[in-house]
């Protein structure tokens, strides 16, 4: 519950706009301990460093929520360029997007959502690379037609080029993992980042876990791809434990964890022989993402108010 009430204080006062102007203008130096840089060519760097360690990469164009459709189509031409320049640095593109980046809601001249009609050209470009596409999961009013865009695009691409997310804070996950089953679909299980009312997401740290815990295993029991997408080292281990005690191979999952958080735990995983990911964010709109890193952990509060004073 303090956890909740920390994190809404959090999510409530960064989107005050003077706040919001205020760290755009001062804060870059601290956000650059999570994002790895403003261009694709620092992105691609930061994966071939993460490489020594035996980590894998995971892209994320910074951005989301855009208002035109000139701006989304701009945005997934970004993208497409993205997967270019890895598959040209000798990397198999993996790729996470937002589909509220790409417009997600707004409409083609054919009248297909936007959205859906960029993420098909960008899951057919990482396709063709050999490469795959997360569709990150967003605020709880785009959950629905999110899981139904994945449901189209697994059926054009396959489940090998393009998965999804589901989020443990949500009462609905469950029932969405259950309803997707038909597809043996790729998903990344996350506990959710975003302020959402009590009527729709659980406001109790021991139940957003407990369901964490029940969505990884469920998904690893049906034989399914999980990323279990968590720094928290009671569920890595719980998971750890599960899948030796199920006989859940190591290349039926992999841990992925956030750039800049936790590299330590990442490298010992690594070292003992499972597969990480590492989701590397990078882009000049880096101040919502940055801003669910700090309402994670009170400590990052106190880092950024001394790195901006610093600076
Ligand atoms: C690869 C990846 C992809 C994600 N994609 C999505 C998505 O599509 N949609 C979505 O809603 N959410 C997404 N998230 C965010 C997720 O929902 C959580 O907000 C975030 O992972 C923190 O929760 P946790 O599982 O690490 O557990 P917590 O219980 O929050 O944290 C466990 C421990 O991890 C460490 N930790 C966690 N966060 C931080 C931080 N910011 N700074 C420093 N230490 C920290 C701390 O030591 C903490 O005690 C993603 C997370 C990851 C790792």
């Amino acid at each position: 519950m303090i956890d909740q009430l920390y994190r809404k204080a959090v999510l409530t006062v960064s989107g005050q706009k003077p706040v919001e102007s205020l760290v755009r203008s001062r804060g870059w130096g601290v956000a650059q301990r999570f994002v790895a840089g403003e261009d694709a060519t620092s992105a691609i760097r930061a994966v071939q460093d993460l490489h020594k360690d035996g980590i894998l990469g995971n892209l994320d164009l910074l951005g989301e929520f855009v208002t035109s459709p000139d701006t989304a189509n701009e945005f997934a031409a970004k993208v497409l360029g993205l997967l270019n320049d890895a598959h040209a640095a000798g990397l198999k593109p993996y790729v996470s997007v937002k589909l509220s980046s790409i417009g997600q809601g707004m409409t083609t001249p054919e009248g297909e959502d936007l959205g859906l009609s960029n993420a098909r050209r960008i899951v057919a470009r990482a396709k063709g690379y050999g490469g795959f596409v997360c569709l990150d999961m967003e605020d709880h009013p785009r959950v629905d037609v999110t899981l139904a865009q994945f449901r189209t695009l697994v059926g054009e691409f396959g489940h090998e080029h393009v998965g999804t997310v589901l989020q443990s804070y949500l009462y609905r996950s469950e029932g969405d993992w259950a309803d997707l089953q038909d597809l043996k679909p790729n998903l990344r299980i996350v506990k959710g980042a975003y302020l959402e009312p009590e009527t729709v997401a659980m406001p109790d740290k021991a139940d957003v876990d407990a369901a964490y815990r029940r969505l990884v295993y469920a998904q690893m029991k049906a034989g399914s791809y999980v990323n279990v997408a968590t720094h928290d080292e009671g569920i890595i281990a719980d998971v750890e434990h599960f899948a030796l005690a199920h006989g859940i191979a190591r290349e039926a999952f992999e841990f992925q964890m956030l750039y800049g958080i936790r590299r330590d735990l990442q490298k010992d995983l690594a070292a003992r022989g499972y597969r990480v990911r590492a989701y590397i964010p990078y882009g000049r709109d880096w101040y919502p993402y940055f801003s669910r890193r700090i309402a994670e952990r009170p400590a990052n509060v106190m880092f950024v108010l001394r790195g901006m004073l610093r600076g």
